[in-house]
């Protein structure tokens, strides 16, 4: 049963999708309220969306392992601001609130993709029933790679928890799609919660599709550390995309083609994602997988 639910904007301070549906859901509280559970929402970080940046000294979003979060001596803006909003929804291990959704855009042309970050039945029924009512919705799963404990998202804080991820959208901007698609998905997701507190599940599809992270590739850089390659037009905006082994991934600016040295089929995530310029990473690989949803 979820008592507890907290939907957070702004954890990046130039995703300003997220900050906009707060404002707007926060003047009609009536629409995030449902009845079997309370529903609250939080500013992620107020100080970077002044600044117009994504964060101030790091990224908020990577601030919330239980080792970090129980170093005092770490006094970074976006690590003090982990703390209080450690302190404000959980502890961390043994949590006030019950849920989070997390709502967060992206530059890369991704659509609407709900990002899954723990296994299990509720998680693959909670897809199921988004993409019954929105079929345009991609699930995106990274629920084995780290233990909650280990885990560096904000949403870890809870022990249930997904990420909303829609764009295409350009930092600092708002699009009324994204908006609209960021919305629709988060109402459903507390739709799905009110339907599971109230034992009211309608019936699921045996199964549904998703993609499952398999590792993050970096740009290729010269000894210096200088990039010397850009993102191939092939797969510029093909997020979800099959990428077939010796497939070019990147162009060096000679114009010479970088290609896939894998052997098997996957699938780009994140791909040329603007936020990620920062520690030089180019894209997500993916696997295609099924969820059981019965
Ligand atoms: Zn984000």
């Amino acid at each position: 049963m979820i008592k507890q639910l907290a939907i957070v904007g702004g954890t990046h301070g130039n995703e300003f999708t997220g900050i906009y549906l707060l404002k707007k859901w926060q003047d009609n509280i009536e629409l995030i309220q449902r009845g079997s559970f309370n529903t609250e929402t939080v500013f992620g970080n107020p100080e970077a969306y002044q600044a117009n940046k994504r964060y101030i000294n790091s990224d908020l979003n990577r601030r919330f392992n239980q080792v970090e979060l129980e170093n005092r001596t770490l006094t970074g803006l976006e690590e003090v601001r982990a703390k209080q909003i450690n302190q404000q929804l959980g502890p961390k291990g043994d949590p006030r609130i019950d849920f989070i959704i997390d709502v967060h855009t992206t530059t890369s042309n991704m659509g609407p993709t709900l990002l899954l970050t723990a296994k299990g039945k509720f998680y693959n029924q909670l897809a199921a029933y988004v993409q019954m009512n929105m079929p345009e919705v991609v699930i995106s799963c990274d629920e084995d790679h780290k233990t909650n404990q280990e885990q560096h998202f904000l949403s870890s804080i809870a022990k249930h928890s997904v990420m909303v991820e829609v764009g295409p959208v350009p930092q600092s901007v708002l699009r009324h799609d994204v908006f609209e698609q960021s919305e629709r998905m988060t109402l459903l997701i507390l739709d799905f919660i009110e339907l599971y507190n109230t034992d009211q599940l309608p019936q699921f599809p045996v199964t549904i599709d998703a993609f499952r992270f398999l590792e993050t590739i970096s740009l290729p850089l010269n000894s210096k550390g200088e990039r010397i390659a850009m993102i191939h037009r092939d797969i510029q905006d093909k997020d979800f995309a099959a990428i077939e082994p010796g497939q070019p991934l990147f162009v060096t600016f000679a114009g010479e083609e970088i290609c896939y040295q894998g052997d098997t089929t996957v699938y780009g995530s994140f791909i040329n994602e603007a936020a990620y310029y920062d520690n030089n990473l180019a894209m997500s690989l993916m696997e295609k997988v099924t969820l059981n949803c019965r």
